[in-house]
């Protein structure tokens, strides 16, 4: 009998523990290390649009995803200090009959352990931060800060924007500051609904920022992102520690209704915002990248965790296809790079038409808007309907012939 495949994950986040649930559902072997002594996720929102949902419903985990998400009503597009509504794309209803699935807010701990709840006793190891990569033969290893390698058919650095992986296969090139910064902050409330935030994804575009505003664990938070343009950000990290008090200065003048919301603001983080453009290749020998160690990408789109879950489904099913990992690789990079490269360079250019702060340019975009909602609503916006309706279930590799 043939042994099972064995793949190393390195980086217990979103992306790697998708991979690992893909992989053992197609009878592969998964075995998963995370630099961290726990696993936890930072407090903070999570749209799950109807792409990542047709995974996680083909993993088995609809229900329990259900069970703790926001099902909003409409992606709402309004003026920053008037409250206008700009454009309206309805989801609660359209989704499921559009794209096939609907679309969640989620508490990111809630995801992330749904997705832990997985794994098999012993398939993880804590504690293991990964330091080199090391490949002969058939085999790849991955090499930990204590000296011990783990050697198997396929190494996966699923390790995030700061990737050890990609290092150690591409080399050392810094990922790029984008001009953004953002706190993210949620919101427990005890009374729901609230009467200064209504049921949906609420994008309010001003002047050289824009805030993005949801409710998340099953309706009894509100998540908040806001992100402002400043030159002079330099750290990328989940914990740099800001006040609520820089946060309401940050945006003075902006709606009332966010005014208030921040105002219960008690915890809140602040980051720069980096990406990368995209590879012209992510795998060498046996080892591949996947989720943002692959593309990290401006949150936009809402898309990065949603391509890492992509990306795990599909890295599994093309490896389970293939005659031998190589040309599972192939496959994998084959369905999965076009895409990632398309949602990265759109979140990009999102960023731009938010951020507009000259009045001639924003009437211009909200014509725009206001045209397309008529003709469509799904297509105005941000324009996320092509994103939505990809099923990575379903997709099959274009290969070229060797
Ligand atoms: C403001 C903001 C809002 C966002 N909103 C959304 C949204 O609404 N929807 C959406 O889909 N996405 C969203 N994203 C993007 C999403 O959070 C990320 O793209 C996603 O978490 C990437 O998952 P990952 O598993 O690739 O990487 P990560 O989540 O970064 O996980 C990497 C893991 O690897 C571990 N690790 C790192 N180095 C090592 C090492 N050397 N050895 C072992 N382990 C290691 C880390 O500890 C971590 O657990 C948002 C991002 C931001 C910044």
């Amino acid at each position: 009998m043939q042994r099972k495949l064995r793949v190393g994950i390195v980086g217990g986040g979103i992306g790697g523990l998708a991979l690992a649930a893909a992989l053992r559902q197609n009878g592969l072997e998964p075995r998963l290390f995370e630099r961290s002594a726990a696993f936890g996720e930072v407090g903070a929102g999570i749209q799950m649009t109807p792409n990542a949902v047709k995974v996680m419903r083909a993993l088995g985990l609809f229900e329990e995803l259900r069970a703790v998400s926001f099902l909003p009503q409409n992606i709402i597009g309004r003026n920053w200090r008037s409250g206008r509504v700009m454009w309206r794309t309805p989801l609660a209803e359209d989704c499921p009959r559009l794209y096939g699935a609907p679309f969640f807010h989620v508490h990111r701990a809630d995801l992330h352990r749904i997705l832990a709840e997985q794994l098999l006793p012993g398939e993880a190891r804590l504690a293991s931060p990964c330091v080199g990569i090391r490949q002969a033969g058939n085999t790849a290893a991955a090499v930990f800060a204590d000296g011990t390698e783990f050697e198997a058919d396929v190494i996966v650095g699923a390790d995030g924007i700061h990737s050890i992986v990609r290092r150690e296969l591409f080399g050392d090139e810094p990922a790029l500051y984008t001009g953004n910064m953002c706190w993210r902050a949620v919101v427990p409330f005890d009374r729901q609904p609230l009467d200064f935030v209504s049921p949906d994804s609420s994008f309010w575009l001003g002047p050289n920022g824009h805030v993005v505003t949801y409710y998340v664990s099953s309706g009894r938070a509100v998540n908040i992102v806001a992100v402002l343009e400043s030159k002079d950000w330099v750290a990328e990290s989940w914990t740099t520690p800001s006040t609520r008090e820089e946060l309401m200065a940050g945006y003075a003048g902006w709606h009332p209704n966010l005014q208030k919301l921040f105002s219960n603001v008690t915890d809140t983080f602040k980051w720069g915002l980096f990406d990368r453009d995209p590879m012209p290749g992510w795998t060498k020998g046996r080892a591949t990248l996947l989720g943002d160690a692959a593309h990290p990408m401006l949150p936009f789109l809402s898309q990065g965790a949603a391509m890492a879950i992509e990306d795990g489904y599909v890295l599994a099913s093309s490896l389970a296809a293939a005659e031998n990992p190589v040309e599972g690789l192939a496959r994998y990079e084959a369905l999965r790079r076009p895409r990632t490269a398309r949602v990265q360079l759109e979140a990009r250019e999102r960023g731009k038409t938010y951020h507009l702060s000259s009045r001639f340019a924003q009437i211009k975009r909200d014509v725009k808007y206001f045209v397309r909602s008529v003709i469509n609503p799904q297509t105005t916006g941000l324009g996320a309907n092509w994103v939505y309706d990809y099923d990575a279930t379903t997709v099959q590799p274009q290969l070229q012939p060797a």
